[in-house]
């Protein structure tokens, strides 16, 4: 989608939300909960109304003590209501298909040739970001194109390479460890399997469907970072374990959405939902969005907090797949 389409959708987006939140300001007395009736006769500022989160709690008076599976409910902008499980999970459907519109090109954001590389690569990407590891793997690669490579290499030669991408003592000895493992276990292919990735070293659940949904088909949900912040901000789930959080996921959502949801997601996270100050006044998801307001609102400065192609700068990676509307990333060394 173009920049004009971002910003067409935006703008509609915002008028829906500008709706919704014009209609909170008239509540219905038997809707609302006395606490928020009583806001709402001293306060008519609809900005306060449109938090939702302050009323997410009624459920657990009704409701006490059920399992962490079912998110408590909240009220989303333009509803009086708590929302319902149903009305939860239909909110987060229709999320998930306007972000499909506005990232019809989303990927894993890590370059990458074979399962190999991608498995290498994502261990390489704990506590740095992808760009910087994009940036460090050609080198590795063409000097270690195999496990068998790899597993065979001098650690100080490999730690030279990878320091760019901080803790490089530690990465060497994952990386190296899971090639020899690859080697001598796995007649040196990465294997295909949840249960045989996760014993390699360095190798976690994230890293594992990262590699699973990217370089198997398998579908699998990454809960990162962004993940984490964003399905919370939306009330898709209260869990802060991300363990707990995969699993409530993958209840609202077809195993058959699961890897595209989780890079819709993270786009969306690295380049509008930001974790300090969201880009609220430039989101096209404002009117699906219970935490509309915790950024930027204003329309103007919102923009300017756009990252990667969405703000006209170039992406994370060197060799982006086709379609990707934006730039490539510079090497190593060059500026951005
Ligand atoms: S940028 Fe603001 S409106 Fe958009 S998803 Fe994030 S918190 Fe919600």
């Amino acid at each position: 989608m173009g920049e004009h389409g971002v910003s067409k959708r935006v703008k509609a987006s915002n008028r829906k939300a500008e709706r919704s939140r014009s209609a909170e300001s008239v509540p219905s007395a038997k809707a609302v909960e006395p606490v928020a009736a009583a806001k709402a006769a001293k306060v008519s500022k609809p900005v306060a109304v449109s938090k939702p989160v302050a009323v997410a709690k009624p459920a657990k008076v009704s409701k006490p003590a059920k399992p962490a599976k079912v998110a408590a409910p909240v009220k989303v902008a333009g509803s009086a209501k708590p929302e319902s499980r149903l009305a939860m999970v239909r909110r987060a459907r229709k999320i998930n298909r306007e972000l499909a519109e506005v990232f019809p090109y989303a990927h894993p954001e890590l370059d990458f040739r074979n399962p190999f590389e991608l498995l290498v690569a994502t261990v390489l990407s704990a506590q740095t970001t992808d760009l910087r590891v994009n940036q460090t793997t050609p080198a590795l690669f063409a000097k270690y194109p195999t496990p068998e490579d790899l597993a065979a290499a001098v650690p100080e030669e490999v730690e030279e390479l990878i320091r760019p991408t901080g803790f490089f003592r530690a990465k060497t000895r994952s990386i190296m460890g899971l090639a020899a493992a690859l080697r001598d276990e796995f007649g040196g292919e990465v294997p295909g399997r949840l249960e045989d990735l996760v014993k390699l070293p360095g190798v976690g659940r994230k890293t594992a469907f990262v590699v699973l949904g990217n370089a198997f088909g398998v579908p699998g949900i990454t809960v990162d970072t962004h993940f984490m912040r964003l399905v919370r901000r939306w009330k898709w789930t209260e869990q802060e374990d991300p363990v707990k959080i995969e699993a409530e996921i993958a209840e609202i959502f077809p195993k058959s959405e699961w890897t595209m949801l989780s890079h819709r997601v993270i786009f969306h996270g690295r380049r509008i939902c930001h974790a300090r100050k969201p880009a609220c006044g430039a989101c096209p998801i404002t009117h699906l969005c219970p935490s509309y307001g915790e950024g930027e609102t204003d329309p103007e400065k919102a923009r300017k907090l756009l990252k990667y192609e969405m703000g006209g700068f170039p992406g994370q990676r060197l060799d982006p797949p086709p379609g990707y509307p934006g730039r490539p990333a510079p090497p190593l060394g060059a500026s951005g």
